[in-house]
């Protein structure tokens, strides 16, 4: 069958549609890009806010009248969403032909050809499931996720995850190894490590810093990532690894969540403000031009004016490369969630508009900081605005835009930076 994945959320999602793909072209399906030529369409989902969820009936609402046309048309649903409604997601929108959790990817072939039974389980969450020996159908040319751990342990009060993608679990190194070092060599160069607590994993007495370590080696790569780090496991180890491994690029992402230490007990996030000031110290000190990006939440129950204004000083005080802002959403089936003191909702939404203004505000900073720096670009592709210009990424994930044509292309460009935007570094 002719397949196409729709995929939502984060890049945990991306890399388990490219996962999916691998799984069904081997069986002998084919992938798609035009919705119209699809005889099967999979929407991967995201459970981790309201919205995310409601987005996907929308869109599932609105392909199903292709049934009229085409009968046989098959429409599925994989991801959180569908570990964390089930089957009941058919009931919702009957356009729904089947519903497969995150550990069950391996059925899904037999779904599309009819071999498996309606009766067979395809929602049971398997506490040892990582995928081996499946290599990624990757679409991207220059970059490319690998994923080094599944699951999460920490149970932060509002999240959903630990209960739609269950315990974690690591995948052993010489896979990992293997992935990133073929990955590479079909062009790859910028890896991405992934994980929904990535600095926690450990496999067989190999714990994260070993592994940078290792895939450091690998003379093909060029730039080494990983996304998402938890603060009480970003150990003295892992910073110094960081600092010593030439192909780890000096960016982090490090979800701080809230400015505030009753709000972060109450997150049940395992650390205070004076241990993530004081991660950010050595990270500045071992990494001087390390850029620093986080995740901010609004609006988590029982937040007054003054805890919210305690994240906004924290906010001025590390002046975040960039920050993911949101507003709390109720996750039904999560602690938070059964908290009686909820923000009202027009609460939630004025404070989260502050945050995005002063994040805004220090971002532009940022960037404005770089003019006049020499950067390192892997460009990407051509520039969206002109066919003049490409871009590409700088080691600390910035974007950057400098004259040139397509044989820098899948290249490193060395650029001087001499404007900037809140988002893009004008180089040239
Ligand atoms: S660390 Fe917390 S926020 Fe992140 S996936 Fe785990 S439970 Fe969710």
């Amino acid at each position: 069958m002719k397949f196409i994945i729709e995929t939502y959320g984060c890049q945990m999602n991306v890399a388990d549609s490219e996962l999916v793909s691998s799984i069904l072209i081997s069986a002998g399906h084919t992938p798609v890009t035009d919705i119209d030529e699809a005889q099967a369409i999979i929407f991967n989902t995201c459970s981790v806010r309201d919205h995310a969820e409601q987005r996907v009936l929308g869109r599932i609402a609105n392909e199903k009248h292709r049934k009229n046309t085409d009968p046989e048309l098959k429409i599925g649903v994989i991801g959180c969403m569908a570990q964390r409604v089930g089957k009941r997601l058919m009931e919702i929108e009957p356009g729904i032909d089947f519903v497969v959790g995150v550990d069950q990817y391996q059925h899904l072939p037999s779904i599309l050809d009819d071999s498996l039974s309606s009766e067979e389980d395809t929602l049971y969450m398997d506490p040892s499931q990582i995928y081996p020996g499946i290599m990624p159908y990757r679409q991207d040319k220059n970059c490319g996720f690998v994923t080094v751990m599944r699951g999460c342990n920490n149970f932060c009060s509002y999240c959903i995850v630990p209960y739609v993608r269950g315990r974690e679990r690591s995948r052993p190194v010489d896979d990992i190894y293997t992935e990133v070092r073929r990955a590479t060599e079909v062009g790859l160069r910028d890896i991405t490590l992934l994980g929904q607590n990535v600095n926690s994993y450990q496999h067989d007495g190999y714990r994260f810093p070993d592994l940078l370590k290792k895939l450091n080696d690998i003379e093909s790569l060029w730039r080494l990532r990983f996304v998402t780090s938890h603060p009480k496991d970003l150990s003295d180890e892992l910073i110094s690894a960081m600092a010593s491994c030439t192909k780890v690029c000096e960016h982090i992402h490090l979800p701080l969540q809230a400015g505030d230490d009753q709000m972060l007990k109450k997150m049940n996030r395992s650390y205070d403000i004076d241990h993530y000031l004081g991660l950010i110290d050595k990270l500045r000190t071992a990494i001087p031009d390390i850029a620093i990006t986080t995740d901010l939440m609004v609006g988590f129950p029982s937040e007054t004016q003054s805890q919210f204004e305690n994240t906004l000083r924290v906010m001025e005080r590390i002046r975040f490369d960039y920050a993911f802002c949101f507003k709390y959403s109720e996750r039904e089936g999560t602690v938070a969630a059964t908290y009686k003191d909820q923000v009202p909702e027009n609460e939630r939404l004025r404070r989260l508009q502050t945050m995005i203004d002063l994040q805004r505000q220090i971002t532009f900073e940022k960037f404005q900081e770089q003019i006049g720096k020499n950067v390192e670009v892997y460009v990407e592709d051509f520039s969206r605005k002109s066919q003049d210009m490409v871009s590409g990424k700088t080691r600390d994930f910035k974007i950057a835009v400098l004259s040139g044509s397509s044989d820098k292309i899948g290249g490193l460009s060395m650029a001087k930076v001499i404007d900037a935007t809140a988002g893009t570094l004008i180089c040239e």
